[in-house]
């Protein structure tokens, strides 16, 4: 055989084969949800803040028919509850959450009260003047949620004080520096911080600068869905607590079933599902949920506190890819969350053996910030779930045959505040009022697409590895 004739049959046969890897790989990706069904599961929430959560309602006991049905008692749920009903109190809302209301990750976060969306915080997109309009929007529902706490009498502890995003390099620091002339050039009101002006505020020289954003803050995340539960009742929306949703039926009429076997009719659904939402079969590739930890120090003591200078109650959060954030509550509880986080196999819901580990990270990083808290125990450990998404793009629209399933998801870790905008968006959308959101670019989209198992795993894992390796450079 010549060596042309082999070279032929050579490239044929990578062709076929690589084609074929590619064709199985693809046939994989489809098939591999129905052969690899997800398990479903709320683990209780013993954060911190859960204390401070609102008391159960009793489960659905009955067939029901509303107008409007909500899955998920979190931020979003609840705020969209909220805002339905005041758009219009003819509207019958039920809201239905499998745990309590504040389970998941509203009742288990990091209380930094933030503008912007995650793929914005701190970072110019090529649209300045979309940029303003965002913050613009997200500031002002901050001050939004200090009105709904006068008018439902709620105290959540708002502080819009300001938070920080803190530059672990030199690099950074002269990023960031950049990033807020920019930023300040497009009438953003973002400050550079040097060295000095930051451990004046933080009490740490740890870090090489700052971004100050000043119409952040911080708030009590159990205190904060129970503002959102207490005002979703007083203006009439009916929530059941302990009523896990295992069922949808898709159709001009959405029948809903649920795990003790009642049903819910509803003529538009809103699915506030976010980390769960695979598990009732939505949304699976727009964001993977991602273990983050936090860990909580007891009530400092006065000297101690001011022996670590944290004068101003600034919260922060590193420029780590896989970021550490740390706050300090009215009651001088240190608190820092983040670090290496923990991805699942098929959307695992059930807190991974590596938790132990990643509650001694953040000792050692929260003794490398202060050392004279190197023997200070935590009081309190927990994890939550983040809807990630790929591109940290959050999302918010339409869905379905009949269009009368609405979705928001991939908040990505930076909910807190945005879930409320989202709640008010998602109110609009049940009365058709989608003309007054079409400028914001998270309409009416899904986020990157992420594939299935077990692609999804390994390409999260290789991720994280190199989320790893550069953030220890
Ligand atoms: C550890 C951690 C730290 C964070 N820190 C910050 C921070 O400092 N700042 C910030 O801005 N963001 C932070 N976030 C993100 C922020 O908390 C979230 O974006 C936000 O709370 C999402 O709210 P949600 O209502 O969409 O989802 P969730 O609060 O998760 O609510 C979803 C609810 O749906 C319910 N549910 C799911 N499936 C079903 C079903 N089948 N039937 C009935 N009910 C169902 C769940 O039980 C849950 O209560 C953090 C998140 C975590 C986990």
């Amino acid at each position: 055989m010549s060596n042309a004739t082999s070279r032929r049959r050579f490239l044929k046969t990578s062709t076929l084969l690589g084609a074929g890897g590619i064709a199985s790989a693809a046939a994989l990706n489809v098939t591999s949800p129905y052969m690899l069904p997800e398990k479903s599961q709320f683990q209780e929430n013993h954060s911190f803040w859960s204390a401070d959560l609102p008391s159960a309602n009793a489960p659905v006991q009955c067939d029901l028919e509303v107008d409007v049905a909500i899955i998920g008692g979190g931020l979003t749920g609840l705020s969209s509850a909220v805002y339905v009903r005041k758009n219009s109190t003819g509207t019958s809302v039920a809201l239905l959450e499998a745990a309590r209301c504040g389970n998941g990750a509203s009742g288990r976060n990091g209380a930094m009260l933030l503008t912007l969306t995650e793929d914005r915080y701190m970072q110019s997109s090529l649209d300045p003047g979309l940029d303003k309009r965002i913050y613009d929007l997200t500031a002002d529902n901050i001050r939004r949620l200090q009105g709904f706490s006068a008018e439902y009498g709620v105290d959540p502890e708002i502080d819009q004080d300001g938070a920080l995003q803190v530059c672990n390099t030199a690099e950074q620091a002269t990023e960031a520096r950049r990033y807020c002339e920019q930023a300040r050039a497009s009438g953003l009101p973002v400050e550079f911080w040097d060295r000095e002006k930051t451990a004046q505020a933080i009490g740490t020289r740890f870090y090489a600068g700052a971004y100050f954003d000043p119409h952040s803050g911080q708030v009590h995340p159990g205190k904060l869905v129970r503002l959102f539960k207490s005002a979703a009742r007083a203006e009439g929306a009916q929530i059941f607590d302990q009523s896990p949703v295992v069922h949808i039926q898709e159709g001009p009429q959405v029948i809903l079933t649920l795990a003790s076997g009642n049903t819910v009719k509803c003529k538009v659904l809103i699915l506030a599902t976010n980390a769960y939402s695979s598990k009732l079969g939505y949304l699976r590739r727009a964001a993977s949920p991602i273990f983050d930890y936090v860990a909580m120090t007891a009530p400092l003591p006065e000297a101690l506190r001011a022996q670590i200078g944290w004068t101003r109650r600034l919260p922060f959060n590193d420029c780590r890819t896989e970021v550490f954030y740390l706050g300090l509550t009215r009651d001088n509880r240190v608190h820092i969350g983040g670090g290496p986080v923990d991805y699942v196999f098929n959307n695992g819901l059930s807190e991974p053996a590596s938790a132990p580990r990643r509650f001694a990270a953040l000792r050692a990083e929260l003794s490398r910030i202060y050392p004279a808290l190197a023997n200070e125990p935590f009081e309190v450990t927990w994890s939550g779930l983040v809807d990630m998404s790929l591109d940290q793009r959050p999302a918010v629209g339409r869905m379905g045959k009949h269009e009368n399933i609405l979705y928001a998801i991939g908040f990505s870790g930076h909910g807190v505040n945005l879930t409320s905008v989202f709640g008010r968006i998602l109110a609009d959308l049940v009365v058709q009022k989608d003309a007054s959101w079409e400028w914001l670019p998270y309409l009416n989209r899904l986020p990157a697409y992420t594939p299935n198992e077990p692609f999804r795993w390994a390409g999260i894992q290789l991720a994280l590895g190199f989320y790893r390796w550069q953030d220890s450079k």
